[in-house]
């Protein structure tokens, strides 16, 4: 097909961040892009929503990327896209990236401040302080390495013999270290169960997998970058990442359509050519990247048996219960932190309910909420399956949504005394709201690798069809706003060196 005969370069379909961060990258480099989202605005896990004065953020709200410092390589992402793009997204600093509530009264903070973190820690268990020490000294390594490199895509032979050939030693270190998990390292220098559960929980709050199952690279990124980089809460909420990249996209002439769901990849002659729409509308491009999940773009758009994923390939994280409240600034205690990790029993912290999350991002901008009221998002991991028989507003569903709803207002007294008399507006979703909304397989919140898996081994933006190429929480580095925003940078790095018009790199 000539480039005449296409609707644009590249349809990238879902505009959640991995897409739009791709399309607003390969726009600016002069792609025509049209992005094709299936709801009606954009962000999927990363979009805000307005009810009644409040705003939420649908899911995510704990913010790496927005640093300002020279050294960032790899990291500080969103400064460098939104440079690139010439758009401001204001934020503030957050100066806990979560306050643990643990088991056996374990209270721990993870400080912006390294060794503030480090010597509560180290007071909490003083008999491994030096081992502490030695961890955390490994997850800077990884740090000082990726804060150095150049982002680029790991498929694209120019961008690794670049950055290969400039940084020699640290290129084989890293290749090293993807061969490492978090957990097995962490047992080279710590031998106590309950700092082990702790490390577990590190992990387990942002990766849905204990320290054993988390690779050490991605470890050295979260908890290494939010004592450099630090956390930042976008003013105006998550949905602002979103709305700056649409910004982005469109001030170089790309477009997105809403209310735009695809229901196929059209397939010719052994390569992606285009899409249709639900409606029955088709778009023809010269290449197609899905921001789709793997599941849902191989096993429901992608119409060729031989293109399936089994389920078995990956380890399916599981979906989440939500619940959003609009509450009296009074029940929301003096100098609380913005987000909250809270588990009751060791027992089961990995089965569905048995972690409590919880954001209050008004705290850090009330603009969020009515004068004198405060937004908090509460939320424990659930499974689709265990919804399943259970028809959307029937009295059953109704009656699953609050004795659910109950549960997470008993235990947000712990954080909250008095929260249940203070509660103005309160709306929750099911993993069925998290499956229809986001066209996500169960609701999931995406494919994870199994323990001893290098992570090198997560799909990359190639995919095993031409023209094809995926982009999301599904493809590497994996699940987290930041993740994907990495994923999108080296989709647009593949997509654009693909048609012979290689990306600049990021500065
Ligand atoms: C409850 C919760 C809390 C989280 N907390 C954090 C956090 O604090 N920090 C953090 O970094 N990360 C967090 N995350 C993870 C993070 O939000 C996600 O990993 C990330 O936003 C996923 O982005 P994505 O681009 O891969 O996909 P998605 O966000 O799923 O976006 C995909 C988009 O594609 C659209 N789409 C799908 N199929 C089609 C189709 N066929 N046609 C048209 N459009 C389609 C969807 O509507 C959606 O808009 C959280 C996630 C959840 C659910």
């Amino acid at each position: 097909m000539s480039l005449s005969d296409a609707t644009a370069d590249v349809l990238v379909i879902g505009a959640g961040i991995g897409g739009l961060t791709a399309a607003a990258l390969l726009q600016e480099r002069g792609f025509r892009v049209v992005v094709l989202e299936k709801s009606r605005h954009p962000g999927g896990s990363c979009s805000s929503f307005r009810r009644e004065g409040y705003t939420f953020d649908a899911g995510a709200s704990v913010f790496y990327g927005f640093a300002e410092n020279g050294r960032s390589g790899t990291l500080n992402l969103h400064t460098r896209v939104f440079r690139r793009l010439g758009v401001l997204v204001p934020s503030v600093p957050d100066p806990v990236q979560i306050h643990y509530h643990l088991p056996g009264g374990l209270d721990l903070r993870a400080h912006f401040d390294r060794a503030r973190f480090l010597g509560e820690l180290s007071a909490a268990f003083p008999h491994e302080a030096a081992g502490i020490k030695r961890f955390y000294r490994e997850l800077e390594a990884v740090y000082d390495i990726l804060s150095s490199l150049p982002a680029g895509s790991l498929e694209d032979p120019r961008h690794l013999l670049s950055v290969g050939a400039a940084y020699p030693a640290k290129t084989l270190a890293l290749a090293l270290k993807t061969f490492r998990s978090m957990g097995r390292t962490a047992r080279r220098h710590i031998s106590d169960p309950d700092l082990l559960r702790f490390i577990d929980i590190e992990a387990y709050s942002w990766a849905l997998q204990d320290a054993i199952g988390t690779p050490l690279v991605n470890a050295g990124i979260c908890l290494a970058d939010r004592h450099h980089g630090g956390i930042n809460y976008p003013l105006g909420g998550s949905g602002a990442i979103p709305r700056g990249l649409v910004e982005g996209l469109e001030k170089f002439g790309g477009v997105v359509r809403y209310g735009a769901g695809v229901e196929r990849i059209l397939v010719e002659g052994g390569a992606a050519v285009g899409v249709r729409l639900e409606g029955g509308e088709e778009l023809r491009a010269r290449a197609v990247v899905s921001n789709a999940t793997i599941w849902d773009t191989f096993n429901r758009l992608v119409d060729d048996s031989r293109f399936r994923i089994p389920e078995e390939r990956f380890l399916r994280a599981p979906s989440w219960f939500q619940l959003y409240l609009g509450v009296e600034a009074g029940v929301v205690p003096e100098g609380m932190h913005v987000h909250h990790v809270q588990i009751d029993a060791w027992e089961g912290y990995d089965q569905p309910g048995g972690t409590l999350y919880c954001s209050v991002p008004s705290l850090l901008d009330p603009s969020l909420a009515p004068p004198a009221h405060h937004v908090v998002h509460a939320f424990v991991t659930d499974e689709a399956e265990r919804w399943e028989g259970l028809e959307r507003g029937s009295e059953a569903y109704t009656r699953r949504k609050q004795s659910m709803e109950a549960e997470l207002m008993g235990r947000l007294e712990g954080l909250m005394p008095g929260i249940g008399s203070g509660v103005k507006l309160r709306v929750s979703a099911s993993p069925l709201t998290h499956e229809r909304w986001l066209n996500r397989y169960k609701g999931s919140y995406g494919p994870l690798l199994k323990p001893g898996q290098n992570i090198l081994l997560k799909p990359q933006n190639r995919t095993a069809l031409k023209n094809l190429f995926a982009v999301g929480d599904s493809t590497f580095p994996g699940q987290g706003v930041i993740a994907v925003t990495y994923s999108g940078v080296s989709c647009a790095s593949l997509v654009s060196s693909h048609f012979g018009r290689p990306l600049v790199a990021l500065e």
